[in-house]
């Protein structure tokens, strides 16, 4: 039993926190580190040795003998590397030491990670450097430092620096606004973000069964079960007990890590779960999130489980995104998103609305490509998941007051009236957090944005950079004119109308499934980028290369280098899938297809021999042979078609979109016609409902 101390005495104990070194550091030495948190400058060394010696004293008495430079590579996955602390001190004797200048600069071996060409790798320093607004953990052994990487000229070669760049940019933007609003108090704005994580677990003796998702995650081959989802008997079911032991050991292991995880339940597919964490500042969540993902990973492995990130692990049921919550909010509490009590709150909550549609209206291609992967175009506009076209959802209330603006007509209320921007009181918007248009990309609940889009298994570094740059530019733009504008009121009325009225055609209500959207999207001219390789070019389209290097987030050479890491990793997936299809197909499939073929073969002889007619084995023998054929035919195709990939990196994108993917899924069918025709005794691994009802 636990009592009522156990998780708050639990809670962030593997943490460096502020609290911790406010107790173990000098108070002149914590003064300085909160000086250089609160005005963003370097760390003296004299002050980092202090720090280092007693993070060292601190992580050694929770049993740590390493120390590792944590840092997020453009993989999207974290990377690290440990030393240990040990230094020799004569006679075959080691003491414990970690210096200030190892704790604020590391030099990891690092010339495999991805550089997109901003490092050769001859000349393959990448550099990594604390950052002091993140705090050290504890973790297996092993003292975590968050840090950021880049090369010896300073590219950025992660996915922290550039996050921290736009979270600077967002906030000087909208203090601009906030001043302007008559806010005097606060110092910085910040961006609240809360990720939820959906996962699938299977057992791990399963798993270990199927090539397909030991080498890429996902499913290659397999029928539909006889059940699926359809009773959502498992939405927010009881959780068995083996998968609710995993979720308890889970929260413990986040928790001790500083990782506020809050709501975990059962999701829609079966085996499907979810975890929410209560939202904090982005550069926290982001790497809150990646621990998530890591420690949900290790974690399953002591119980026996697999879990599975990959968005679109099995066809046919829901896949797993990552919601992404996020909003705005002064340092002083404020949510920036919440509409407010007076004409004035209104005022700045409808500048902010309309800063955020425009923006999303304007590059809507810029935050398609942030989660454009092999893996979510399976997800994208399938069971649940929102399309590939962007939108925003709003809800009835506020759709029809931005169309009142809009047309400077009635607005509904109790009494209909036109609404004056800055005069008027708005009518109260209902928090809708029950809102279940899970077909919308992006949907205001009540005081913030939930943006759906995100895969289960990317770093939500890259859709948090797109969205918080995009508002960035808006607010500057909107600054721009009412700092100079004579009559404050009129100035603003015209722009929030004038920006509703251009961006409106982003702001949908409906059914993003149906294929009535799908047109009219494009008679609005939205861009409907389908699948990764046709969506990445517009990513470095001259508007977002302008956006980007105009607000410091990239340099061109930065943003171009993380073009060439997604296209290359996409085709690198669709590659691995291709030939682990081949493998099992000829290796697997086939074989005991031939295997049950002869079965039957041989006792239609025998039954011939009895005169009997063997009706069944017959018509098996038939279709087993022809769907064996299909498979064996379609698999030479894929062989020969894996040999002429163009050489340009676009061409071949596209070449493994459209003649792999479909290649592969012809082979498919065909294997899963063989599975639904087979024994069950000589199929080679276990089958949708071996794994999705354990
Ligand atoms: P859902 O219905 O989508 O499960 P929840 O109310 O459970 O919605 O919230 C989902 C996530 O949104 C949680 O991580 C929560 O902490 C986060 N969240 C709540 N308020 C905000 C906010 N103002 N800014 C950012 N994230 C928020
Ligand atoms: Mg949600």
């Amino acid at each position: 039993m636990t009592d009522q101390t156990y998780v708050p005495r639990i809670f962030g104990s593997d943490v460096f926190s502020e609290s911790v070194m406010r107790a173990t550091l000098a108070p002149e030495v914590f003064d300085a580190w909160r000086r250089c948190i609160d005005t963003g400058s370097q760390l003296p060394l004299h002050i980092a040795n202090e720090i280092a010696e007693a993070m060292k004293t601190w992580a050694i008495a929770r049993g740590a003998t390493h120390y590792t430079h944590w840092f997020q590579p453009m993989t999207g996955i974290t990377a690290e590397k440990h030393d240990s602390f040990i230094t020799p001190a004569g006679e075959g004797k080691v003491i414990m030491e970690f210096s200030g200048r190892e704790l604020v600069r590391g030099e990891p071996d690092a010339s495999s990670f991805p550089s997109g060409g901003l490092r050769a790798t001859f000349e393959a320093r990448g550099y990594t450097a604390w950052d002091p607004t993140s705090f050290a953990f504890v973790k297996d052994g092993s003292l975590y430092l968050p840090t950021c990487f880049f090369s010896y000229n300073g590219d950025a070669l992660d996915k922290k620096t550039p996050l921290l760049r736009s979270l600077e940019v967002i906030s000087r933007e909208a203090m601009r606004i906030i001043r302007l609003f008559g806010d005097t108090e606060s110092k910085r704005v910040v961006v609240c973000v809360g990720a939820e994580q959906e996962y699938f677990l299977l057992p791990k003796a399963l798993y270990a069964q199927r090539e397909d998702l030991r080498l890429t995650g996902r499913t290659l081959f397999g029928a539909p079960a006889p059940k699926g989802q359809e009773l959502d008997d498992h939405y927010f079911g009881t959780i068995r007990t083996r998968v609710s032991n995993y979720m308890k050991d889970l929260d413990e292991q986040l928790w001790k890590v500083g990782v506020l995880s809050k709501t975990k339940h059962n999701e829609a597919a079966p085996c499907q779960h979810e975890m929410a964490p209560i939202y904090s500042e982005a550069a926290n969540a982001c790497d809150s999130n990646q621990l998530v993902m890591e420690i949900m990973k290790k974690c399953a492995a002591k119980h026996d489980l697999v879990c599975l990130l990959h968005e679109k692990p099995f066809a046919g049921i829901n896949g797993s995104g990552k919601h992404n919550n996020w909003s705005l909010a002064t340092d002083t509490g404020r949510n920036l998103f919440s509409p407010g009590k007076t004409p004035r709150q209104n005022a700045q909550f409808l500048l902010f609305l309309a800063a955020f549609i425009q923006g999303v209206d304007e590059y809507q291609d810029f935050l398609r490509c942030t989660v454009a992967t092999a893996g979510n175009d399976h997800r994208l506009g399938a069971d649940e998941a929102p399309p590939a076209i962007v939108s925003i959802f709003l809800g009835d209330e506020l759709t029809e007051l931005v169309e009142s603006i809009v047309s400077g007509s009635d607005y509904w209320g109790p009494q209909k009236r036109t609404m004056r921007i800055g005069v008027d009181v708005m009518p109260p918007i209902p928090k809708d957090t029950t809102d279940r248009n899970r077909t919308s990309p992006l949907a205001f609940t009540g005081n913030k944005f939930e943006f759906r889009m995100p895969g289960s298994s990317q770093s939500v570094a890259g859709p948090n950079i797109a969205l918080n740059t995009i508002m960035a530019e808006e607010l500057r733009k909107f600054a721009d004119v009412l700092e100079q504008a004579e009559d404050f009121d009129t100035t603003l009325h015209e722009l929030i109308r004038h920006a509703l009225t251009s961006h409106k055609r982003i702001i949908f209500s409906g059914n993003g499934y149906s294929t009535a959207w799908a047109q009219e999207a494009k008679q609005r001219g939205l861009s409907n980028l389908s699948n990764t390789a046709t969506a990445l070019p517009a990513y470095i389209s001259r508007k977002n290369i302008d956006l980007v290097t105009r607000h410091g987030i990239f340099s061109e050479a930065e943003f171009r280098a993380r073009y060439a890491i997604h296209l290359e990793s996409y085709k690198k997936l669709v590659a691995i899938e291709a030939r682990t299809t081949l493998d099992m197909a000829l290796r697997q499939i086939l074989p005991a297809a031939v295997r049950y073929t002869n079965v039957l073969s041989d006792a239609l002889i025998a039954k011939r021999e009895l005169g009997v007619s063997g009706k069944a084995e017959r018509s098996l023998i038939t279709r087993l042979s022809a769907a064996t054929d299909a498979l064996y035919d379609g698999c030479q195709k894929l062989n020969a078609d894996l040999q002429a990939v163009p050489a340009a990196a676009e061409d071949a994108a596209v070449y493994y979109h459209d003649v792999i993917l479909s290649d592969m899924a012809a082979i498919r069918s065909e294997a899963d016609i063989l599975e639904t025709l087979t024994e069950k005794s000589f199929w080679p691994f276990p089958t949708y409902s071996d794994l999705l009802f354990y």
